[in-house]
């Protein structure tokens, strides 16, 4: 289950896997409260919580997340890309940037995702795929057996994310969503970090970036 959360409307995701309610939660952005909720009510067992990148607002609801977790007795693994810690330890910062009150980056990044790593959760596999561009550390996540992919703001429905906040290279986000995204099956559906699901097969065919 995805849904947009504060401030700036991030998309986070639940995945559970129901024989075993082992769970991954992408980018905890806010309304932690919420996310907790939703766990608590689902009965999941959270391993992974994943980050596609260190933007505020993919990560203000990490803390609280994590520390519900704890709480609740599961070890559960925080994971970004090292590429992106930099940008995290700025998060007041870049709080900043956008005219909000300071956050410190309070979680601590337990787990430094690698490219091409696997997350298993219950019988599912979740495939990480480094695509810098938008940031130095992004990444996408994929899960194959369910024709799903999560872009964070690397691809997002008829546009990219943009590239001119600091760690942003243009000719490299292209390259990651060439490379590695679009050699994803044609039918494959696209959370991406904000905005409108789309497919592979669409953005191949009407997104003016590619
Ligand atoms: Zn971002
Ligand atoms: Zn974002």
């Amino acid at each position: 289950m995805s849904f947009a959360v504060a401030p700036l409307g991030c998309n986070c995701s639940i995945l559970r896997e129901t024989a075993t309610n082992e769970t991954i939660v992408v980018d905890p952005g806010g309304d932690a409260d919420r996310i907790i909720d939703l766990l608590t009510e689902k009965g999941c067992k959270v391993k992974y919580i994943v980050h596609t990148h260190a933007h505020f607002d993919h990560v203000l609801g990490t803390h609280e997340v994590a520390s519900h977790c704890r709480n609740s007795g599961h070890a559960s693994a925080v994971c970004m890309h090292p590429g992106d810690l930099p940008l995290y330890r700025i998060l007041p910062q870049q709080c900043g940037w956008f005219g909000l009150p300071p956050v410190e980056a309070k979680e601590e990044i337990s787990h430094r995702l690698e490219d091409d790593e696997v997350l298993s959760f219950g019988r599912f596999k979740m495939h990480v795929l480094h695509t810098p561009g938008h940031t130095p550390g992004s990444c996408s996540f994929s899960i194959a057996e369910r024709g799903i992919l999560f872009s964070g703001d690397t691809l997002f429905a008829g546009s990219i994310g943009r590239t001119d906040l600091p760690g942003g290279d243009y000719d490299q986000i292209i390259k990651s969503i060439k490379d590695r995204l679009m050699v994803l099956d044609d039918g494959t559906t696209v959370i991406p970090g904000h905005g409108e699901f789309t497919r592979i097969f669409d953005e191949k065919r009407t997104n003016p970036f590619l």
